[in-house]
């Protein structure tokens, strides 16, 4: 596995692993959650030890998929993020959100805990107060947000008094291009991680035909899918964390870490309209 730095001296993987939808939820899922524990157990032996959920998923229940996946592993190999919902950004309910999310995990302490999105009617500064709360409390190693615009992140940014936030989880995909303009130059600039989520566009760009990354995986001896993932973990400060519950699926997208994509093809994909 290949990691970045997302502080100072605490790496995280390029590629990790999404839960959305294992264990139910909004949509229908094909899988059983025995299904969603043995995908995530592989992706973690393979070095995709970053594991995404948040209290919403399944209202709570993929956090319990979570938990049991990851007992066998030693904790302090595993980075596990997990969100707060914004009906929870009340001080006191942000810290019970926090702490029902470690119970639910069977953890003592999550690795990142991230505002899921922002809410205009929550003051942010009492929302930032109880993350730094949780902080301190050692509920959480790093903090960070989630769907956040550049000014959101300033201004959470700007209630902190020590902490700062290493992380914004956004959509970012060949597809979902908007990170582009604005955040992600942001992000390098500052430093700040950028997690790319629905890296697949949800599963639509595999079922898409796209001339461009059917060549690309043919000269470079990879899967489509393999040069999305690679395109995005190429560019400073972004990783991601594609959601499989197919074991298949979980050791190709695993095939996107361990090699580069050239500059003149990174160039290629930047220019490409889906
Ligand atoms: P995604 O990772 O872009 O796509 C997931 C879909 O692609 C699943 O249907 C999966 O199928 C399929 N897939 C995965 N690998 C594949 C492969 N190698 N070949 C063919 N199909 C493949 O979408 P996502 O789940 O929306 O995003 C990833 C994660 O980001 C989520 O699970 C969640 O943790 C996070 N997320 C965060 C937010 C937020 O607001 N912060 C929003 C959305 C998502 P199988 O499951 O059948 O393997």
């Amino acid at each position: 596995m290949e990691f970045k730095e997302i502080s100072r001296g605490v790496k995280i993987p390029v590629l990790g692993l999404g839960t959305w939808g294992m264990g139910g939820g909004t949509f229908p899922n094909p899988f059983t959650d025995k299904q969603s524990v043995a995908a995530l157990r592989h992706g973690i032996k393979l070095g995709m030890t970053h594991i995404d959920t948040a209290e919403m998923y399944a209202n709570g229940h993929t956090e319990e998929v979570v938990g049991e996946a990851i007992k066998p592993f030693d904790r302090e190999n595993l980075f596990i993020t997990s969100k707060v919902l914004p009906r929870n950004f009340r001080y006191d309910d942000v810290i019970e959100a926090a702490k029902r999310s470690l119970k639910r995990m069977k953890i003592e302490q999550m690795d990142l805990y991230l505002l899921h999105w922002f809410n205009p009617d929550i003051p942010l500064k009492e929302t930032m107060f109880a993350m730094e709360y949780l902080l301190e409390q050692e509920l959480t190693r790093f903090i960070g947000v989630s769907n956040f615009s550049v000014e959101e992140m300033k201004e959470a940014q700007s209630y902190l008094d020590k902490a700062k936030i290493v992380n914004n989880q956004v959509e970012y995909s060949l597809m979902r291009r908007e990170p582009e303009k604005e955040l992600l130059p942001f992000c390098q600039k500052n430093e700040i991680m950028l997690t790319a989520y629905s890296p697949l566009g949800h599963g639509a760009l595999v079922k898409k035909k796209i001339p461009l990354l059917d060549a690309l995986a043919k000269k470079y001896n990879k899967t489509s899918v393999q040069i999305a993932l690679n395109w995005l973990i190429s560019k400073d400060w972004v990783i991601t964390i594609p959601k499989a519950s197919n074991i298949k699926h979980v050791e190709e997208n695993f095939g996107a870490v361990g090699w580069k994509l050239s500059k003149e093809d990174m160039e290629k994909l930047d220019k490409l309209v889906i």
